[in-house]
């Protein structure tokens, strides 16, 4: 993918007009039609309740610490007297929902994370896109594996059944339906091989996605204390498209999750509910994930840029009327 450069003025059409003219755009929208169709039945047909997205909340995802994240700014606004931020991710809203409600559920959650500007030219940052996210009460990341590998590989399998003419005119016929399971591979060795940046080395080396496992990251995914190992994950699309899930086995006991967020330097009365509720040993341990949307949409059109699968794109610095 990507083997030229961004321009400037490539992303400035992009975001105009003249981008949802372009004869890729339909295309592009019948397909991700067909994956946002195949990943909603199949999660029914395992009975997975459908819950709705949340835009404002006076918590949310920290995004902290993220060896991925480049937020250049939160969006935070008053209403009702009340400061609420808009949604980075819903994680602790699904840590809740999970814990006193549906036991498995999924999500199309629209999150708003407003990436530096220079992340314009990765091909792989906007600053709206969706999630699909899940959470599963007393799962593994196994479960939560094999949940997203079925997901991936069936919508695949559609789009190549189903438009078989989108794909030629964007010059996909070749794309590989994967074989699972997905290899597994541990962050540590990874950095042996490929040094810090191992995410795009790993990703233009892989055929078919590939997940990667002990992610230091935020306080809410578990840590295994005796052996330092994080029991969480990413998911890696090959060409370059690099992370497209992340997700984990989650924390659930009072005194391990304050004494992460005391490390990780946040502030805890953001973080009542949970707190809370692990106090009370209401919180159920639990594991899920998130799935970019716009991201693996994009892998499976093989596009040169991400908001190429947004009607309206939202590319990091270019703020657009529409
Ligand atoms: N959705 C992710 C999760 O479930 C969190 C994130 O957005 O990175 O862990
Ligand atoms: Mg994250």
């Amino acid at each position: 993918m990507r083997s030229k450069l961004i321009q400037r003025a490539d992303l400035m059409k992009l975001a105009s007009i003249e981008g949802l003219l372009d004869r890729r755009k339909l295309p592009i929208l019948r397909i991700k039609t067909e994956i946002l169709k195949t990943m909603t039945n199949r999660l029914l047909e395992r009975g997975f309740y459908w819950i709705l997205p949340i835009m404002l909340a006076k918590a949310t995802d920290p995004l902290w610490p993220d060896p991925g994240a480049s937020i250049e700014k939160r969006v935070e606004i008053e209403v009702y007297g009340v400061r609420v931020k808009a949604t980075q991710s819903m994680i602790f809203q699904k840590r809740v929902l999970v814990s006193l409600g549906p036991e498995k559920f999924f999500i199309f959650s629209p999150n708003i994370r407003i990436e530096r500007r220079d992340r314009a030219f990765t091909g792989r940052h906007l600053y709206e896109f969706t999630q699909l996210e899940v959470e599963i009460a007393y799962a593994k990341m196994d479960d939560v594996f094999k949940v997203y590998e079925d997901l991936i590989i069936e919508s695949i399998k559609a789009v190549k059944e189903k438009c078989g003419e989108e794909l030629k005119i964007l010059g996909r016929g070749e794309l590989r339906i994967p074989k699972t399971p997905f290899k597994v591979f541990k962050r540590r060795e990874l950095e042996e091989e490929y040094g810090e940046d191992w995410e795009l080395k790993l990703s233009r080396d892989l055929n078919d996605p590939a997940w990667v496992i002990d992610i230091p990251r935020e306080f809410y995914d578990y840590e295994d204390e005796e052996t330092g190992m994080w029991r969480n994950f990413d998911l890696i699309l090959p060409e370059g498209y690099g992370e497209v899930i992340s997700g984990g086995e989650r924390e659930y006991e009072y005194e391990k999750m304050l004494r992460k967020i005391e490390r990780d330097g946040l502030r805890r009365e953001n973080y009542e509910s949970i707190l809370n509720l692990a106090k009370r040993g209401l919180l159920k341990p639990s594991a899920g994930a998130g799935l970019g949307v716009e991201r693996f949409v994009g892998y499976v059109c093989g596009v040169r840029h991400v908001a190429e699968v947004q009607p309206f794109p939202r590319i990091p610095g270019i703020v657009s009327e529409l």
